[in-house]
């Protein structure tokens, strides 16, 4: 493990979670977390940039969309204390790459086992869409979040088609060369980057996919397996 990775990570995390670049999402955030949703009323909402969260030596990296306005944006932590994080917590419990299958605050006692989970925007946007200047203006913290993992980074999971047109892009200029044409997103797409970083698409864990069946928890688990073996990472197999 790189010695400044752990304390380069933290002090990356914290600035992240002071940024206010993009007016409409620093409005937004902040909204959200002052008028609240009913049956969080008498929590106190973050309101702030989502930082990611995992190990700061980790070789499994996932890459979803932006915080959930009551989910990220209310407990301050990726994937926490919503239904899409419920299922993508479980899943990664399943194959033995996560303590525990629930997430519901930032002092549930989650590890994770050498995955970490990120976004390619860290604000809670208005109907889950970020605008492209808005992704833009995001983009630097999630290059500069790479090159600190990069000394152990060895696979990348992407949920959904923005994430992967995000991170393209990103695992570019953080050293990763990605081939031309582009490739395609799609559940189950597979690339290997220049330097043998292992990039996996798989749908995003929103509840528009998990209450239609689009994405199952089995297709889910499938990807985490195989990326978890691609990084090296011990893991459960398929019983
Ligand atoms: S989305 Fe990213 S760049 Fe924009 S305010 Fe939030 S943390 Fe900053």
């Amino acid at each position: 493990m790189d010695i400044d990775g752990p304390a380069g990570l933290t002090a990356l995390d914290e600035r992240i979670a002071g940024c206010r670049r993009c007016p409409r999402l620093v409005a937004w955030r902040e909204e959200v977390a002052r008028t609240k949703r009913a049956g969080f009323a008498d929590r106190d909402y973050w309101g702030r940039p989502v930082p990611g969260f995992g190990p700061a030596d980790a070789r499994l990296l996932i890459v979803g969309l932006a915080p959930a306005a009551h989910g990220g944006n209310r407990t301050g932590r990726m994937f926490t204390g919503d239904r899409s994080g419920d299922v993508l917590y479980a899943a990664l419990h399943e194959v033995g790459l996560a303590s525990q299958a629930g997430a519901v605050s930032v002092d549930d006692g989650l590890e994770l086992y050498g995955v970490r989970v990120t976004s390619p925007v860290h604000c809670a946007p208005p109907a889950n869409r970020p605008t492209p200047e808005e992704r833009d203006a995001c983009r630097p913290w999630l290059v500069s979040e790479l090159e600190l993992l990069r000394p152990t980074l060895r696979a990348v999971v992407v949920l959904g088609a923005f994430g992967w047109q995000a991170t393209l892009p990103v695992l570019d200029a953080a050293g990763w060369s990605v081939p031309r044409p582009r490739p395609v997103f799609g559940h189950g797409a597979r690339v290997t980057l220049g330097g043998g970083l292992r990039l996996f698409g798989c749908f995003h864990v929103s509840q528009r996919n998990t209450f239609t069946g689009r994405l199952t928890p089995a297709m889910l688990r499938d990807v985490l397996r195989d990326a978890a073996g691609a990084a090296g990472l011990p893991h459960q197999r398929q019983q």
